[in-house]
């Protein structure tokens, strides 16, 4: 995979490059779908002088830019990644909360076609499937065989 080049993207987006906004960026492209106190931790485990709030300015500076997208699937905080501006959806598990990207359902965006559009140009569809992950998926299997006595399910 192309490793990015936080410095240009911060550049083109005219926006100084700094060391905490290239260890955020760092940050979100090592731990995509990470939500905030994710990020801060990974942020201040190398540089632990930035501050929480400098951390949340960074995210949202770099969100309201376009080069980060945040995503908040309904229940859940804040998630930020850098893969942005291929309209790709998510799928969540309902359980754990683990999220992982769904490819573009047909064609570019806005990929679907929505049945009515009230008058609106649309120009992006975000969906979120929502399920179990196979981790959830397969404890919950076990839970129930363990739950299961010999006279049957009680
Ligand atoms: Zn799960
Ligand atoms: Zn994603």
């Amino acid at each position: 995979m192309l490793i990015p080049d936080f410095e240009t993207q911060l550049r083109e987006a005219s926006l100084r490059v700094t060391r905490p906004r290239l260890a955020v960026l760092a940050a979100v492209h090592e731990h995509p779908h990470a939500d905030t106190d994710t990020v801060i931790n990974l942020v201040r485990a190398h540089q632990p002088t930035v501050s929480h709030q400098a951390v949340y300015d960074i995210l949202r500076a770099l969100s309201d830019a376009g080069i980060l997208r945040r995503i908040q699937p309904a229940g859940s905080a804040a998630r930020y990644e850098g893969r942005v501006g291929d309209n790709h959806h998510h799928v969540v598990c309902r359980s754990c909360g683990d999220i992982a990207d769904v490819a573009c359902s047909v064609g570019h965006a806005p990929c679907l076609t929505a049945s009515v559009d009230h008058g609106f140009v649309i120009d992006e569809a975000e969906v979120v499937y929502w399920g179990t992950c196979p981790r959830c998926a397969a404890t919950a299997s076990r839970t129930l065989h363990a739950t299961a006595s010999p006279e049957g399910i009680r």
